[in-house]
């Protein structure tokens, strides 16, 4: 029995690709839940290098540096490294084992039929994504959970697996649970292990979306906040820079002139106090904009203040690691240790179930020979 991957709290899985730095939507559209799962769960959460490659393989140059900005923006948002275990996707090469038995077993149909696949083959023109590699990453997604499965000598309800997702997302853990029934179908735990608390023991848990509020967050054009469109507001971002985005950020079209009323409901800038600002604040911000009370540029004042009262800690923080990023590369060495002995547990338990183990078996008398 294998104690490394025992967990009496549920245990929480998610990654982000290494971009660089990190701007507000990854923090409101995740790494804010994050902060807070750690209180509860026990987490894992990581960089997904391997996910940078399958559609940036053509230069890598960048993929070291950017691992390194993300692992600064997950330590100032408040990732703690005694509470989480942060490491970088690669350095765990169980999840490209992993990887590959899923691959062996999975139907093309439903790799072909995910969403994301389709919309990204249509989208994006400047890369050849008619790769294997890209056509997998939703099961290089499932090896990346299922690797964490707790235990398979655990009861099934102490097998807590979970994965944070807006709402939007929740199919995407619905992939991720077929390959662990039909890995579970194909191949079952032996031994000791085979049955637990009276029930047939299975090598993965089936993981649970974890639904995390993810309020809308514009980027200063109003379009959703994405590199691509080049209108983010980065969370290390230098005050005065901060306040010029906002500056010139776009806000409700009926606000043509000063004394046009409003509605924060139809602005961006609104969008942005909704999820910054205190209630105090919003209720200027409604009266003030429905009356023409206000101008935008004070209303964009009020919310440049709640954005740096959010980011000024996080960037305090941020500048220990800044001085000495070897801290945080260190800190990234230490959690690739404790998540490959994970890791490797559950890797035992999937090739001994799938007749892969490394352990020596005699060979078996043949019909002939027991004669
Ligand atoms: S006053 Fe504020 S909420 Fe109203 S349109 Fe201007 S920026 Fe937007």
């Amino acid at each position: 029995m294998n104690d490394t991957n025992r967990t009496t709290k549920g245990r929480v899985l998610s990654g982000m690709r290494p971009t660089g730095k990190l701007h507000l939507g990854n923090y409101v559209g995740a790494l804010r839940n994050w902060v807070n799962l750690q209180n509860e769960y026990d987490c894992f959460f990581f960089i997904a290098d391997w996910h940078a490659l399958t559609t940036d393989y053509a230069d890598t140059r960048m993929v070291k540096q950017n691992s390194l900005e993300v692992i600064l923006d997950y330590l100032a948002a408040g990732l703690d490294p005694e509470r989480s275990t942060l490491f970088i996707q690669s350095h765990v090469p169980q999840h490209a084992e992993l990887h590959l038995l899923f691959s062996l077993i999975t139907p093309l149909g439903w790799l072909e039929r995910v969403p994301t696949y389709k919309e990204q083959r249509e989208n994006i023109k400047d890369k050849d994504l008619g790769t294997y590699g890209f056509l997998g990453y939703p099961l290089l997604q499932s090896a990346d959970i299922l690797i964490y499965s707790p235990s398979c000598d655990l009861p099934e309800s102490e097998r807590k697996l979970l994965v944070p997702v807006g709402e939007d997302q929740v199919a995407h853990v619905e992939l991720t649970r077929e390959v662990a029934r039909r890995f579970n179908q194909f191949y079952q735990p032996k031994g000791a292990g085979a049955v637990v608390s009276g029930v047939a023991a299975t090598v993965f848990a089936e993981p649970q979306p974890l639904k995390t509020p993810t309020p809308k967050l514009p980027g200063t054009d109003g379009r959703k906040m994405s590199k691509s469109y080049g209108n983010t507001i980065l969370l290390s971002e230098p005050e005065p820079s901060l306040r010029q985005k906002l500056k010139t950020m776009v806000t409700d079209p009926a606000r043509v002139r000063r004394t046009d009323p409003g509605d924060p409901d139809k602005c961006p800038v609104g969008d942005l106090h909704k999820i910054f600002s205190s209630q105090e604040t919003m209720a200027k911000v409604y009266e003030g904009c429905r009356s023409a009370g206000i101008g935008c540029i004070e209303c964009k004042g009020w919310a440049a203040d709640s954005l740096w009262n959010e980011l000024a800690p996080l960037q305090e923080r941020r500048k220990k690691y800044e001085a000495n990023p070897r801290l945080a590369w260190d800190i990234l060495e230490e959690g690739s240790k404790k998540a490959r002995g994970v890791a490797e547990a559950t890797m035992q338990q999937a090739r001994d179930a799938a007749n892969l183990s490394w352990e020596y078996e005699p060979p078996a008398q043949s019909a002939a020979e027991g004669k």
